[in-house]
């Protein structure tokens, strides 16, 4: 039978978006697109896994959605005695090849399955995984790393990443706003602001996966959620909700936010817009019509992330805000492509 997520799969292929990427993309562009390696992230996690080396070398390890296998490799480069490589897709197939081309086979067990599903008959010393999605987390993957961990995870066992924060920050993007809206005011001489009520629904009515730079940040930012990888339950991840109040500093001075201290020394993966851009970016919710703020200002509401009850992997946004001049109630919702 045709589930809901199948329904939602074929319907992104009516959306016209798909059809002009598949035709549109030259070689060169593909070219380009090979290029763009995610450094950051892989780096990092390879960084983390150096780091631990001496908590990973002659353990068990889970790597909770291998993917091509990457990152079960590198946990047996730093000496793992045994890694369970887990994905549910059919890249597992790759995993597998990719594992024995570099003669891993005896280290990395390759299982194509969901780690709900699959079976490892012993207690594993590390959980390693990136499962995080646009604005942390969305596609819901996090669930599955708490459901290996209290499956398989040993009392004082590892887990990689340890740690993650969701920020939200008002942000200025005029130059955005001038392209998608108010292109239209005036297009060969002609008066076409007509177009603008329906440019301002179609640009803005779901969130924007962009990337920004640390200039459009308005002032310091508000944590949404900090999740303990240790302590998280599926249960509080179904609704986060939070209250925030920001003063608008206008912009934040980048010398001040380049001083952000580490205490601890751990590695962080950041995809803040002022670090170097990541595939995650940033997840920008506009307005219909941009508020106007002043130096000092202040903006305060909540926001209601929710995971969405037909579709688990999908998220529901609520924002409130009001400042000193308007109040204003926005719902806003998040789909999977
Ligand atoms: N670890 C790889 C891939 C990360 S993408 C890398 O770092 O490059 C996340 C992967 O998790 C996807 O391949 C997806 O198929 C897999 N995945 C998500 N949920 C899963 C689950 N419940 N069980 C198994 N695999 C899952």
């Amino acid at each position: 039978p045709c589930t809901d997520f199948d329904m939602a799969y074929f319907h992104s292929y009516a959306h016209v978006g798909i059809h002009e990427e598949m035709i549109k993309v030259s070689p060169i562009l593909g070219i380009e697109f090979v290029l763009v390696l995610d450094r950051a992230r892989t780096d990092t996690y390879r960084a983390a896994i150096m780091q631990h080396q001496s908590s990973i070398a002659g353990k068990v390890v889970v790597d909770v959605g291998c993917g091509s296998g990457i990152l079960s490799i590198f946990c047996a480069q730093a000496g793992a005695k045994r890694v369970y490589a887990v994905d549910a897709s059919d890249i597992a197939i790759q995993a597998n090849e990719v594992v024995k081309a570099n003669n891993l086979s005896d280290t990395v067990i390759v299982l194509h399955g969901r780690v709900e599903d699959v079976e490892i008959d012993e207690e594993v010393d590390v959980i390693i995984s990136e499962w995080m999605g646009y604005m942390l987390l969305y596609e819901s993957m996090l669930g599955s790393v708490i459901v290996a961990r209290d499956r398989w995870l040993k009392p004082g066992g590892l887990i990689l990443p340890s740690h993650a924060t969701l920020y939200m920050a008002p942000v200025t993007h005029p130059d955005r706003y001038n392209d998608s809206i108010e292109f239209w005011r005036n297009v060969y001489g002609i008066d076409m602001s007509a177009m603008m009520p329906l440019a301002k629904q179609c640009a803005f009515e779901e969130p924007c996966v962009e990337t920004i730079v640390g200039e459009n940040i308005l002032t310091w930012p508000h944590v949404v959620k900090h999740v303990d990888c240790y302590a998280v339950t599926i249960s509080e991840l179904e609704t986060v909700t939070t209250r925030y109040s920001f003063k608008s500093m206008m912009r934040v001075d980048g010398t001040q936010r380049k001083k952000r201290t580490n205490p601890n020394e751990a590695l962080v993966l950041s995809t803040a817009p002022e670090d170097p851009p990541t595939h995650w970016q940033q997840t920008l919710i506009y307005f219909y019509d941009p508020i106007e703020v002043e130096q000092d200002q202040l903006i305060e509401g909540s926001v209601v992330l929710s995971q969405s009850k037909e579709n688990p992997r999908f998220m529901n946004i609520h924002l409130e805000y009001a400042t000193e001049v308007q109040t204003s109630v926005r719902m806003e919702r998040i789909e999977l492509r």
